[in-house]
């Protein structure tokens, strides 16, 4: 079920419990403000998720109360595992659900990269 951007963070959530090293990931990247691993249903050959390691419920609460430093540390973090991939050429897609509409289901901000192989001009 698609989550509530608007409702309170939950540290119960999946991700959060990633971040807390309870459950395990397929670490790509970490370092002081974002977490990058693979997907565990991956939808294209790289289905990576990176998360910024603050408790964000999605873009909405992030852009809006995060620190510069935060903000400058994710995208530069996302930037960087798609480069340390070697994905930057022949390119990679950026996507961050949000809320009902945006069929969002984890409720920790986690933008999905997907590579590895040419997407259509419409959203996967
Ligand atoms: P949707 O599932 O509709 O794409 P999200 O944007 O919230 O909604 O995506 C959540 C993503 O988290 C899914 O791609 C799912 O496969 C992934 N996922 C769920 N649990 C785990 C996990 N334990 N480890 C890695 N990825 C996970």
């Amino acid at each position: 079920m698609p989550i509530d951007a608007t409702a309170p963070y939950d540290d119960g959530n999946i991700f959060a419990r990633i971040l807390r090293a309870e459950l395990p990931c397929r670490k790509v990247y970490e370092d002081d403000v974002a977490l990058a691993f693979h997907d565990i249903n991956p939808q294209a050959p790289v289905h990576i998720l990176v998360i910024p390691k603050g408790r964000y419920v999605s873009w909405a609460d992030f852009s809006a109360a995060a620190s510069e430093a935060e903000i400058a540390g994710f995208v530069r973090a996302v930037g960087k595992v798609a480069a340390d991939l070697g994905l930057v050429e022949p390119g990679y897609r950026l996507l961050a659900n949000v809320g009902q509409h945006g069929h969002q289901e984890v409720p920790h901000l986690h933008v999905h990269l997907f590579a590895g192989r040419q997407f259509g001009a419409m959203l996967p």
